[in-house]
């Protein structure tokens, strides 16, 4: 599998102020009726974006989807795609196709004439048909699978059918929702580069759908989150992991560790913290935290040091004990509870065969972390 990466790293529209936005929720807001299921949202996506929503369920992220491929309107706001007010246009005018989760395939027909179903529907001469429909086949390399019948298929297979006809038309947006739900874990994780690739090649634009941080965080350019139809953040996935902008969207994403606490005291980026329990911490980087605000530091695990001593010079570093302890092979994953019972997540990478500072359950044990190994949320 190439890497991606190294392509997409450059791509990056939205920190360019004369990039012009192709699709934007403005203000949209939908009652369903007394219900609030997207509340005055907006939201900018860019030409050739993979993006995702990324939500809990009942979030809001299939209303959002909906209303974007014209089943369903706004109660207020508007939808914009490439310059133009959507209200009004039917589906079949937009110029995107949406993959349902449901991904229903004819069981009847062949695999080439699923994929070519709507070509057929819109007139489209024979010869151009089979064209599109062995360029479709290659491109998710189903070629041989032509002439089989979906209950011939493999789940993953059957998902690949379900992309090359939803993109067979060649719409500008694909809008997928939760596109890998059916599928299981090692099948899912393969699919997502799958999908990537599909994207990358036929330069679309891409909206997904999901409730998978980690799916979201490995296929999208960025990632909306929306929690009661809301929008929490929008940032690429390691803005979102680095630096999330709330105690919501820290502990939706990944581990985390919160020191809650109270400033006491600032001088320039540097505040001092007193938590719950007397403790004291300092960190880096305090934004517009003030003294007397509580606030959070959300450190990730991995920024978090155990030792069975007291590190020499550690500015910030807490006793406790060893409460829970996982070997996970490539890392160890430590659970130490801290006096005023708090218990903090900390993962080593197991880079030698002999860690050469063993600790193990009800072991005492210091967790240690940098003033700059986390991030200060005031929300
Ligand atoms: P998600 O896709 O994030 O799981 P949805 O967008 O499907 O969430 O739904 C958001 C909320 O709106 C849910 O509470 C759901 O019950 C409600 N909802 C969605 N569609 C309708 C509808 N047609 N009528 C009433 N409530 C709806
Ligand atoms: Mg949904």
């Amino acid at each position: 599998m190439k890497s991606l990466g190294s392509i997409r790293r450059s791509f990056a529209p939205w920190n360019d102020p004369s990039a012009k936005p192709y699709i934007s929720f403005e203000n949209v807001t939908k009652v369903f009726g007394d219900f609030t299921a997207v509340d005055n949202l907006s939201l900018a996506i860019y030409e050739k974006e993979f993006f995702a929503l990324l939500g809990g369920s009942g979030s809001g992220k299939s209303t959002l989807l909906r209303m974007l491929a014209g089943f369903d309107n706004p109660t207020s706001g508007r939808i914009m795609l490439d310059g133009q007010d959507l209200r009004g246009i039917p589906p079949y005018r937009r110029p995107l196709n949406m993959m349902f989760q449901s991904y229903a395939l004819f069981p009847h027909m062949t695999v080439e004439a699923n994929v070519g179903f709507g070509l057929k529907q819109e007139g489209m001469p024979k010869a151009d048909i089979d064209a599109r429909v062995a360029e479709m086949l290659k491109l998710v390399k189903l070629e041989q699978f032509a002439k089989r019948k979906p209950h011939q298929l493999s789940g993953g297979q059957r998902q690949r059918v379900a992309l090359a006809r939803s993109v067979a038309k060649r719409p500008k947006v694909l809008l997928l929702d939760e596109p890998l739900g059916a599928l299981d874990k090692k099948l899912r994780e393969e699919t997502q580069f799958e999908l990537m690739d599909l994207q990358q090649s036929l330069g679309l634009t891409f909206v997904v759908v999901t409730h998978d941080q980690e799916e979201a965080m490995t296929m999208a350019d960025r990632i909306a989150i929306l929690d009661k139809g809301q929008l929490m953040q929008v940032a690429t996935p390691a803005e979102i992991y680095e630096a999330p902008a709330s105690r919501f969207v820290a502990n939706f994403v990944g581990n985390v560790n919160m020191f809650e606490g109270t400033v006491a005291s600032r001088d320039a980026g540097i505040a001092r913290v007193t938590g719950a329990s007397g403790a004291e911490i300092v960190v880096d980087n305090a934004g517009d935290a003030a003294a007397g605000n509580a606030i959070a530091f959300a450190v990730r695990p991995e920024k978090i040091k155990v030792s069975s001593k007291r590190p020499e010079g550690a500015v910030n570093a807490m006793e406790g004990e060893v409460y829970d302890l996982a070997y996970l092979g490539d890392m160890t994953v430590y659970r130490v509870r801290l006096a005023d019972g708090q218990v903090i997540q900390a993962s080593a990478l197991n880079s030698s065969r002999a860690s050469d500072d063993p600790l193990t359950w009800h072991d005492r044990a210091w967790i240690s972390f940098q003033p700059d190994a986390g991030i200060v949320l005031t929300r």
